[in-house]
């Protein structure tokens, strides 16, 4: 196999990359920050295909004319645990960053509350935001549809979106656990990433265009991703369908699909994010009944709990190693 050659970036170095190429397609100094915030924590993180690698995605969907630059969320509270967020059709970093706070402070006051992102286009990691929760010390659900990409269990066609799921629980005086992945045995991105640079796909990924099973990435993208697990997998991902779409009333991932513009940024949708207080719900008592429970299952062999690789890259400060042809492709963009 062939060495992918990289170039070395510093993460400010990365992130100024980042809002220059935001800026300069249009993106408003607070849109622009978001974002590059968003792409810089994904790279610090090693979250590779949700980083850098969507920069030529977002530019295209800003010139398509499809998402706005310059969109100003807006916030409403409806009741004392529902909070939406107007995305203004812009992308989702800074309607997150918009609701995430008001939505912890109304978890926090009545135990449980529900955010729902509409007018929006997420095409990030979603472990940000459930993140976010657990620091404020909840738990937190989210989740997206996206366009048809994956066949329901049985089906050969697509018509769930990779449909992403991420789960969170706080740990006060711990880095939290966090869960996120799409619910396609591998996110789209990471298949696209293996057509790049001309890895194999593992079994179970994908169908070839002929409805064959195959493990060529390049093959996949021309037919339909999995979900994982079989039917097990779908169901969730059509759990998903029903709490990103169904309970926000933005798009299901078929409706996203008929409308967009297929410019190779994402679709408009929703996004669904639950908060809970376990100190509220559970009570007195809720740390240490879970921290036993984390200790004991972390004394298992073999163990290893979610969120850690991502954690432990974090504890990284130095540069990393960037596909060279992507950053020349993001330099060109300049
Ligand atoms: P992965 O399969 O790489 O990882 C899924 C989760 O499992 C992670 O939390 C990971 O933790 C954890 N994990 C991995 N290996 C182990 C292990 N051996 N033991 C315990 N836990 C483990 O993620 P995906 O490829 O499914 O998804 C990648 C990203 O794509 C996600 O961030 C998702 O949000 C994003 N995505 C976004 C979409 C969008 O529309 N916005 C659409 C689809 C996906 P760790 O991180 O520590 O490895």
């Amino acid at each position: 196999m062939t060495a992918i050659e990289t170039t070395e970036m510093s993460l400010s170095e990365i992130e100024s990359l980042a809002l220059s190429v935001f800026t300069k397609h249009g993106c408003s100094a607070d849109n622009a920050a978001a974002l590059a915030r968003t792409v810089v924590r994904a790279e610090r993180d090693g979250s590779l295909s949700h980083g850098l690698f969507r920069v030529p995605g977002y530019i295209a969907s800003l010139n398509s004319g499809k998402v706005k630059g310059d969109a100003t969320p807006k916030i409403e509270q409806s009741l004392a645990s529902v909070i939406t967020v107007d995305g203004d059709h812009g992308y989702a970093p800074l309607a997150l960053e918009t609701g995430l706070p008001v939505l912890a402070k109304a978890a926090s006051e009545t135990g449980i509350a529900v955010m729902r992102i509409i007018n929006s286009f997420h095409f990030a990691a979603m472990w940000p935001e459930t993140e976010y929760l657990a620091e404020q010390g909840l738990a937190g659900l989210a989740c997206t549809a996206f366009k048809p990409s994956v066949a329901p269990a049985g089906a050969t066609q697509a018509f769930f979106g990779t449909n992403p799921l991420s789960f969170a629980w706080p740990r006060p005086g711990h880095t939290p656990i966090v869960f996120d992945m799409a619910t396609s045995t591998l996110a789209k991105g990471d298949v696209q990433i293996a057509a790049r640079d001309g890895h194999a796909v593992p079994p179970g990924t994908g169908l070839g265009p002929d409805g064959q099973p195959s493990d060529d990435p390049a093959e996949i993208l021309k037919g339909v991703l999995l979900p994982f697990g079989g039917y097990k997998g779908s169901a969730i991902a059509l759990m998903v369908e029903f709490l990103a779409a169904g309970m926000t009333g933005d798009n299901f991932s078929y409706e996203a699909g008929q409308q967009d513009n297929n410019d190779g940024g994402p679709a408009k949708g929703g996004e669904f994010v639950l908060a809970m207080s376990p100190k509220l719900i559970a009570g007195d008592g809720w740390q240490e009944h879970n921290e036993a429970f984390i200790q004991t299952l972390s004394e298992l062999d073999g163990i290893r709990l979610p969120g850690q690789r991502r954690h432990k890259n974090r504890l990284d400060m130095g540069p990393r190693h960037i596909n060279a042809a992507l950053v020349e492709k993001i330099r060109g963009l300049l």
